[in-house]
């Protein structure tokens, strides 16, 4: 943006930097109070197997309360907790926060057996956040496999030795790695083999009207066989209606996850949602 600035309206140039830099701190501001006094939440979407429609984990995506009760999404907040430091402390809350409702559903036997996190570059480059990790599931007596861990290809492309080791580490210990909107990065195909992962979570981009685009549906072709070969899971993100949904359990994608299941929602509604009869299909074949 700076570039585009005209030496001859810095009126106009410096008003949307103050205001843009403003937003900044507010977002920054409450972030630090929800730190501190509470108002994170993590919200759940179910994960379900396309074939017989059985719920097999879910995914944790973080809302942050502001005191006047709105509500804004991570596309508002994370950039600006990665900028300004506060991502690790937002992780360790959604860690901690994972492991304690998972805790909680194992002793009532209902909710989860897993649940997928999201993190980023930097909690990765902590030192010490693998071990924070395996403590924070040996404290609730949970086994690694509980939790899962999302990274954008982008994310994983970019990685250090030093994260590198951290999610070797965590795999061998158990834990599943997924590799998040998988189709949107640089993944290079001599990497990917070397990359310490168990799933592929394919882009929305592609799972959107998949069966009225025939380039996107040959992309899904070529994913799907790549996670063969490499033996990877493979989970579809964002599907939205039966026909993606059906078109997609016949390609052979395993895992759906999107709005035509169920939004994100609080723990509560997940739980009322989870005793809600559904069908035994959730590729669309056989569905109501
Ligand atoms: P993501 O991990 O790829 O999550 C998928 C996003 O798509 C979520 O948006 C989800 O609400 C949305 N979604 C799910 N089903 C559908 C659908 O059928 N249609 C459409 N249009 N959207 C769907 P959300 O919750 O706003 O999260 C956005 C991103 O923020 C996430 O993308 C993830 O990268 C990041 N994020 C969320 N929670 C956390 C967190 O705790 N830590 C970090 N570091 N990042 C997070
Ligand atoms: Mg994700
Ligand atoms: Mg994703
Ligand atoms: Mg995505």
């Amino acid at each position: 943006a700076l570039c585009t600035a005209k030496a001859d309206s810095p009126a106009f140039f410096s008003a949307r930097t103050r205001r843009e830099a403003t937003d900044f701190l507010r977002i920054e501001a409450s972030l630090r109070h929800a730190l501190s006094h509470g108002g994170l939440e993590l919200w759940l979407q179910p994960k379900l197997r396309l074939g017989d429609g059985r719920v097999e984990a879910a995914e944790a995506l973080i809302r942050l309360r502001r005191p006047d009760g709105s509500l804004l999404p991570p596309g508002a907040f994370i950039a600006v907790a990665e900028t300004s430091g506060l991502i690790r402390a937002l992780t360790h809350w959604v860690i901690q926060e994972a492991c304690r409702r998972l805790a909680t559903w194992r002793q009532a036997g209902k909710g989860m057996a897993r649940l997928a996190i999201n993190v980023s570059a930097h909690d990765l480059e902590e030192e010490g956040f693998a071990a924070f990790l395996l403590d924070a599931l040996q404290r609730q007596g949970l086994p690694s496999s509980a939790l899962e861990l999302e990274l954008t290809e982008t994310t994983l492309f970019a990685m250090t030795d030093r994260s590198l080791a951290a999610l070797g580490r965590l795999r061998e210990a158990g834990m599943r790695i997924a590799m998040d909107d998988f189709g949107t990065g640089y993944s290079t195909l001599s990497y990917l083999h070397r990359l310490p992962i168990d799933v592929l979570k394919i882009d929305r981009a592609f799972v959107e009207e998949v069966h009225l685009h025939p380039v996107r549906a040959g992309i899904i072709r070529a994913i799907l066989s790549l996670a063969e070969s490499l033996r990877l899971d493979t989970v579809a993100e964002g599907i939205e209606s039966e026909a993606e949904a059906a078109f997609l359990a016949e390609l052979g994608v395993e895992v759906g996850q999107g709005y035509l299941y169920a939004r994100p929602m609080p723990e509560a509604e997940l739980m009322a949602w989870l005793d809600t009869p559904r069908p035994r299909s959730a590729g669309g074949t056989g569905a109501s």
